[in-house]
Formats: C-alpha cells, sequence, structure tokens
C-alpha cells in the first residue's frame, strides 16, 4: 500500500501481526471472545469504533502525519555518507568495505522523494585505525548483552554483541568536522551526514536507557540505524552483510548492506517519521519509513507529507514578504513604480489562489513547483520595494498633520452629527405634542359648534311649543 496510489486498506478478519500479537487480533476471535452481536446497539457502536481506531491510524499514521525534526529545504541536498571499517582483516577480505553500499539506489530513492532539489550522494571509506581515539572508545565501551533473566526465567538467551552508541555519538558531535569538512545548512545547498560502522562479527549499537528487561523490543536493545539533527549514525556487522548465509533457506552470496538503512535515516533526516508511530498496522505501507516492507523507496504518503510541508513554508515566506511589502508600499515615492509593485502584488495573489486549488487536487509537488515561483516573485516585490525611494520626511511630517487634522476635525463633525440628532429627536418629540394639541384644539371646537348648535335648536323648539299649544287652546 502507498506505492504509488494514495490507498490503504484493512483487512479486519485477518491478523495477528508480528508486532501487535494483542492488538490486531482477527474481528472475529475478538466479537466471540466479548459475545460480542454486531446487529445489536452495543455491537453496532463497538464496531463502529473499532473502525474509527483504525481510521484514527491511518489519520495520524499517513494522511496527515507529524515530523521528527522540521523539514530542511534547499535547492542542493548532498548526502555525505562516511563508512568507517571497524572489521578483522579476513572479514574485510570476505566482504569488501565498497560492496555495502550501493549509491544509485540512495540517489533514486532520495530524488524521488525531493523532485524539484538536486540531489547528490557520495561516499568516503575509512579504516578505524585511522582514528585511534575512535577505535579506543569503540573497544571500551563494547560487550555483551546476556541477561541471566531471559537466560533462566525466560528461557530466552539474548547474547546481543554491542557497542554504546552515547559515547561514539558524542565523540563524532565534537569530530564531526574531521570527517566530513562541507557541513551547511542553507537554501543553496544542504549537507546530511551519515556516519556509518562497518563492525566484526555481529556487534551492533546499543542504547543503554531504562530497561524493559522482560521485553525484546529492537529499538530499546540493538540498533541498525538512528538519525540525530546532526547526522545519522549506523552499524552493521559483518554477519549482516553475509545474512543469506543465516537466512532460512540460505540465500548464499546474499546479505543486508548499508543502502536500505541509510534511506531510511535520510528520511528522518529531512522530517519523515515511521508510517507505524501510530499504529503497527502503519509497519505495512511499502516506504522505506517501514521496518517491515524493507522497501527502498519512500511511499506516496512521504512523498505528500513533504511536498506539503514545503508548500506551507514557502506560502508562509511568500505572504510574509508580501505584507512586508504591503506595510513599505504607502511610504513610497515613485507613484509610476508603487503602481506597477501593486500590479505584480495582484499577479501574485491569484497565483496564490490557483496553488490553493492544486493543493485541493492534492496535486502537491505541482502546488510545491508554484509555491517556489511565488515565493520567487514576493522576494522580488519585497526587493523592489525597499530600493524604491521613501517619500520625504518633511512630506510624511505635513502628511501626518494633515492626517490629524482629519481626526480632529472627524472629532467634531461626530459631536456636531449627535447634537443634531438629539435636537431632532426633542423637535420630534414637540411636533408630537403640537399634533396631539391640534387634534384636541379641533375637537374642542367640533364640540363647541355641536353644543352651539343643539343648545339653538332646544331653544327654538321651546319657544315653539308654547305658541302652538296657545293657538290650540284659542277656539
Ligand atoms: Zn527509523
Amino acid at each position: 500500500m502507498g506505492r504509488s496510489e494514495r490507498l490503504w486498506f484493512i483487512d479486519l478478519s485477518a491478523g495477528p501481526t508480528f508486532v501487535s500479537m494483542w492488538y490486531d487480533l482477527p474481528l472475529q476471535v475478538t466479537m466471540e471472545d466479548q459475545s460480542i452481536n454486531p446487529y445489536s446497539d452495543g455491537g453496532a457502536l463497538w464496531l463502529t469504533e473499532l473502525l474509527a481506531d483504525y481510521i484514527w491510524e491511518f489519520v495520524y499514521n499517513l494522511a496527515a502525519p507529524d515530523f521528527v525534526y522540521d523539514p530542511p529545504w534547499s535547492e542542493k541536498f548532498k548526502v555525505e555518507i562516511v563508512i568507517i571499517d571497524c572489521r578483522e582483516e579476513p572479514e574485510k577480505a570476505i566482504v569488501p568495505i565498497e560492496s555495502t553500499v550501493n549509491l544509485t539506489l540512495i540517489r533514486r530513492a532520495v530524488s524521488g522523494l525531493l523532485p524539484l532539489s538536486e540531489v547528490d550522494v557520495e561516499a568516503i571509506f575509512l579504516n578505524v585505525t585511522d582514528f585511534p581515539e575512535l577505535n579506543v572508545l569503540i573497544n571500551k565501551y563494547s560487550g555483551k548483552l546476556d541477561s541471566w533473566m531471559h537466560k533462566y526465567l525466560f528461557l530466552s538467551p539474548m547474547n546481543i554483541s554491542y557497542v554504546g552508541a552515547q559515547p561514539i555519538y558524542e565523540y563524532l558531535k565534537r569530530n564531526l568536522s574531521l570527517l566530513t569538512p562541507e557541513i551547511s545548512g542553507n537554501r543553496s545547498g544542504h549537507v546530511i551526514p551519515v556516519i556509518a560502522f562497518a563492525f566484526s562479527q555481529d556487534k551492533h549499537f546499543m542504547f543503554k536507557y531504562k530497561w524493559l528487561i522482560a521485553g525484546l523490543n529492537p529499538e530499546s536493545s540493538a540498533i541498525w540505524g538512528v538519525s540525530f539533527r546532526e547526522f545519522a549514525l549506523i552499524g552493521l556487522s559483518q554477519r549482516d552483510f553475509l545474512y543469506g548465509e543465516y537466512a532460512e533457506p540460505k540465500q548464499e552470496g546474499k546479505g543486508l548492506g548499508f543502502s536500505q538503512v541509510i534511506i531510511h535515516e535520510v528520511g528522518h533526516m529531512l522530517g519523515l517519521a515511521h508510517p507505524h508511530t501510530y499504529g503497527d498496522l502503519g509497519d505495512f505501507v511499502s516506504s522505506a519509513m517501514s521496518y517491515f516492507s524493507y522497501e527502498y523507496n519512500f511511499s506516496i504518503f512521504d512523498r505528500d507529507a513533504l511536498a506539503r510541508i514545503y508548500t506551507d513554508k514557502l506560502l508562509m515566506k511568500a505572504y510574509r514578504d508580501i505584507m512586508e511589502a504591503k506595510e513599505k508600499l504607502p511610504l513610497k515615492l515613485d507613484l509610476e513604480k508603487v503602481k506597477a509593485v501593486e500590479n505584480m502584488m495582484n499577479e501574485t495573489e491569484k497565483l496564490i489562489d490557483a496553488i490553493e486549488q492544486e493543493y485541493l487536487k492534492m496535486n502537491y509537488v505541482k502546488a510545491w513547483e508554484m509555491a517556489l515561483k511565488v515565493c520567487e516573485m514576493a522576494h522580488e516585490i519585497l526587493g523592489i520595494v525597499k530600493a524604491l525611494p521613501p517619500i520625504p520626511r518633511e512630506i510624511i511630517a505635513e502628511l501626518e498633520n494633515k492626517k490629524l487634522e482629519i481626526e480632529h476635525l472627524k472629532e467634531e463633525y461626530s459631536d456636531l452629527l449627535s447634537k443634531y440628532e438629539s435636537l431632532l429627536s426633542e423637535n420630534e418629540a414637540f411636533s408630537s405634542k403640537l399634533g396631539l394639541f391640534k387634534d384636541l384644539t379641533i375637537l374642542l371646537f367640533i364640540t363647541t359648534i355641536s353644543l352651539l348648535i343643539t343648545t339653538i335648536f332646544f331653544v327654538m323648539k321651546k319657544r315653539k311649543c308654547p305658541l302652538t299649544s296657545k293657538d290650540t287652546a284659542i277656539p
């Protein structure tokens, strides 16, 4: 999985794996063990959570992985390999030191990971006898891990030949310039130093930290390699070079060399983590970063991870340059050039939108390539803006004064506006009162008129009535 397609699949009915005996049991075994009915509500929830665990592993291991180091970016990378031979003369005769490494395989793998950089791989071969202090340290810190507990209690003898990695690391850190003179880390050239030891018999490096005595975790005992910030430290032995002799069935003339371990450790130096950091199933990804697959190339997930972080970093740098240019531009005098720079800025911002589109389509290398261009454009814009003649100090001071005046006028205006508004509202209140008064006056007028008419009517009526009765009484 992950060789060229962004695909990850899990057979839930398979397992267990050799590294996760009790974590990735087959679904049917676990369900029977815990009497789970997937058709019940509880069983459906259990199954959903199981799937969620695996999806979580996928996201953190492969889709959005962490980095072990901040990935360095450069137009040129040089993997500088120093192989120090610590073996006996007969061992050297059986396996020539030059045959333990294949530079073409390393170059191909690293170039695949860094398609937009020039990648160079070089190796030099040295003898430990040329470094007496180092030779003394290796002998002093060599030993055999022969755990009594493992031998008699767990009945699994260890017998691991080792060299303590810590003192050798300290020595190399102090004396790195003796071995690799060209150490640098900038945009135009970045050197990745790899110090690899060819040990006698079956010796390996080992870290002697807090020891889980009941376990046989390869990461807590003998190691093939480790990547520090300054360099990668690798140690293989004669037994590794002739591993075919010890394999079952025997594969004569075949063995393990430095190439795969170097590719793996260079991956770490460039920031990549193991695809099994958050769950052992990631170990089956087709990547030089996994343990199980023993691949010489990086997975699509590794390539995506680096292309994405490089694009992000370049875009962030471009944004920073554009922001700085935008801040400085209003203080520049040459109006014609200011206009031209504004046009360049618009072009850059359009390209940034196009990068985001490529990114969304998961065309990360394309986005990375475009981000390199954008970064250059933003850098150029900032350079032009910095070089433009600034507006003279007196004009700036006058502008500042005018600005203050404008601020002052604005304040006065807002004061006046609020006064006007309050007067307006008072006027409105008065008008409404006046309206009410008018209405009342009209009402009073109408009432008075009505009363007057009524009174006249009654008076007339009263005066008419006696006359009528008199008239009728006379005849
Ligand atoms: Zn590793």
